[in-house]
């Protein structure tokens, strides 16, 4: 919007003479919402583009514009075999949404990427100030190597441990960080199925991938833990694994098959509800299936008993509205209808 700004102040800007009526109607008309905006049109009055904030970003825009060309371009569709990158605009053509290979400044407040052709044509005088990293594309599969692009891990007794033993094992990547509220009970249920893993042999292991803001919270949280972690500074490959697999939600627990295909998103819910249980079922190959009795609401409340999450069936009342209870605060009794909800499908 600061750009917008400073256009308007450098532009000759012609205010039109209108009253709030006619203010009103074409705001209307325009379905603008937020000020100051700038819609442009083309000579017959029909609209060019109105996403110019973004398109400001290029100096030709105006250039553009008055050729009745957009900054934007989609590429056609019957090309874009590759991956989609929504939201994501090269900087150099302006393609949008990216599509194929994407290169980007792990800065995120560089909001700085490449499409594989511009990447390519990179000179040192239009050089990004920041090393760019390659992407992997979410729709591509990659060995478990590829994802971690063959780094070493270490212990928390800082030992470094190369890939090699992991070979013929499922993998659980860990994302979290130590300010994540949830991840305590998270961490110590973990720790307990570990242990259990290793006495009873089962072809699994854990890494762990830190989202912790600093080296001393890092090795504050790391010191715990049983299984290999992904070292603080290798922030490329963890941006790129969190992009791959869109970690949103922390903490995330993400299951590979030996080969690095994903089994389930949703490893953090099947630990919580089986224990080791999820991970026998997971080197079986299989991925764990839930009832409604066992089912957790992440972020509902029992409004009857305060069981926080609630796990099990979930009774809804609208006639309170925002009013959740379980099974057995139902039973209990409520004065009025209750809907039952069913549960959300699989995160995956
Ligand atoms: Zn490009
Ligand atoms: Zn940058
Ligand atoms: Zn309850
Ligand atoms: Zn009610």
């Amino acid at each position: 919007m600061n750009i917008l700004k400073t256009l308007l102040i450098k532009c000759s800007v012609l205010p039109y003479p209108i009253d709030r009526q006619q203010a009103e109607n074409l705001n209307q008309h325009y379905e603008r919402e937020d000020i100051p905006s700038l819609i442009i049109l083309k000579p017959n009055c029909e609209i060019l583009t109105s996403e110019t904030d973004e398109e400001l970003i290029s100096t030709n825009a105006i250039e553009k514009w008055t050729e009745s060309k957009t900054v934007f371009w989609t590429p056609e569709s019957r090309n874009s075999s590759g991956q989609v990158w929504l939201d994501i605009y090269c900087r150099t053509c302006y393609m949008k949404p990216l599509v194929g290979e994407r290169y980007g400044c792990p800065n995120r407040e560089c909001s700085y990427d490449l499409c594989a052709e511009c990447y390519h044509k990179i000179t040192k005088e239009n050089e990004h100030n920041h090393e760019l990293i390659h992407f992997l594309s979410p729709k591509n599969k990659y060995s478990i190597e590829q994802l971690l692009d063959y780094s070493d891990l270490i212990s928390n007794q800082n030992e470094r441990v190369t890939l090699k033993s992991y070979e013929g094992k499922y993998i659980g990547l860990y994302f979290s960080g130590l300010w994540c509220q949830t991840n305590e009970n998270f961490a110590s249920d973990l720790a307990q199925v570990y242990e259990k893993v290793i006495e009873i042999n089962l072809p699994f292991d854990i890494i762990f991938i830190s989202t912790d803001n600093s080296q001393n919270m890092f090795n504050k949280h790391c010191q715990q833990m049983p299984w290999k972690i992904l070292p603080f500074d290798n922030y490329v490959t963890k941006l790129r694994l969190k992009t791959y697999f869109s970690v949103s939600i922390l903490p995330a627990f993400i299951i590979l098959k030996p080969t690095g295909e994903l089994l389930t998103k949703s490893g953090q819910r099947d630990i919580n509800i089986k224990k080791i249980e999820a991970i026998q079922t997971w080197c079986k190959d299989e991925k764990v299936e839930h009832s409604s009795d066992d089912f957790v609401w992440s972020s509902v409340t029992c409004d009857g008993c305060g069981m926080m999450p609630l796990i099990g069936k979930r009774f809804y009342c609208e006639t309170c509205s925002n009013y959740d209870i379980c099974t057995a605060s139902k039973e209990k009794g409520h004065e009025h209808e209750l809907i039952l909800i069913a549960p959300l499908d699989e995160i995956d």
